[in-house]
């Protein structure tokens, strides 16, 4: 960590800025922009805009996606005796924004690379959503092709976490039914314009919010949480899950053999205890 108020090593520094609240800027953040001797942004008219609030006069250049490979090679040059600050329009950077390149590079030649933690609507989302937060995905935007977008959720159908996604307004009625073709109709969350005057965090199953949606159109930011599935839903079939044990006592003890194939399953281990005993019987 670096001292406040000690003079800032050379280097890379992440900053993370807000999502909507200026005032969500961490004090950490504003010091080290003030200080710093050059900043990457996404758009340099958002950031003018924090760079004001907060009284600071700081060089910006330009890095994203379309120049990243032309201006990558001077930031890096830079940062061997100055600080760099990387910032995006909103939120932490490199999270579904240009960045991870540049740390990539600043690592393979030794510089400081260090992080000044902050918002992040993926995370600020599943804090409002009340669904599950032990295991989660985040899937960023989804595709906006309809074939592409439906491989995607084909993908993550079986896998046992929280989704979060970012959306647009006018995309998301369309994510929410397709998510309910893919996936079944979950619970799920849309947080809207968070740390904004109109924040908003609507839960319920996918097709009672697309239902919503297409009635009342959202506008703004939009983070969309979808629940894990249930375990009822990924169950195997009663032969596939036969096969499944049979293999497994091949090789393993039946405890291990329950085990492996409980966390495989997501079935409980003492119905499945009982068919491992009932399956070795058998062999
Ligand atoms: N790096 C950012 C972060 O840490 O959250 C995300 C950048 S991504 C290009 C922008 C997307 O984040 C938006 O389209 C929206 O889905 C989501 N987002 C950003 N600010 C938000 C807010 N205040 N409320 C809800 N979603 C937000």
């Amino acid at each position: 960590m670096i001292p406040v108020n000690d003079a800032l090593p050379s280097g890379l520094y992440i900053v993370a800025t807000p999502i909507g609240n200026l005032s969500d800027l961490s004090g950490r953040a504003a010091d080290v922009l003030r200080r710093a001797d050059v900043i990457a942004v996404e758009d340099s008219r958002v950031t003018a805009t924090l760079l004001r609030h907060i009284g600071a006069k700081v060089p910006m250049v330009r890095y994203d996606d379309h120049v990243g490979d032309q201006v990558r090679p001077q930031l890096l040059a830079r940062m061997a005796n100055e600080v760099v600050a990387l910032v995006s329009d909103a939120g932490t950077p490199l999270i579904s924004d240009p960045g991870y390149k540049l740390v990539r590079e600043a690592r393979e030649r030794g510089m400081m690379v260090t992080t000044i933690p902050g918002p992040c609507a993926a995370v600020a989302a599943l804090t409002l959503a009340g669904l599950p937060t032990n295991r989660f995905l985040f899937e960023g935007f989804l595709p906006s092709k309809a074939k592409a977008r439906d491989d995607v959720i084909a993908e993550l159908s079986t896998i046992r976490a929280t989704l979060v996604f970012y959306e647009s307004g006018p995309r998301l009625v369309a994510a929410l039914e397709a998510l309910a073709a893919g996936l079944g109709n979950r619970e799920a969350a849309v947080a809207r314009e968070i740390s904004k005057r109109f924040e908003e965090c609507q839960t319920g199953s996918l097709t009672s919010l697309a239902a919503h949606y297409a009635a009342h159109p959202a506008k703004g930011e939009i983070v969309l949480v979808v629940a894990p599935p249930d375990a009822e839903s990924l169950r195997p079939a009663g032969a596939d899950l036969d096969a499944m044990l049979r293999a497994a006592l091949v090789d393993h003890p039946l405890a291990k053999a329950v085990r492996l194939v409980a966390r495989e399953s997501g079935i409980d281990k003492a119905e499945l205890t009982s068919l491992a005993e009932a399956i070795r019987q058998q062999l």
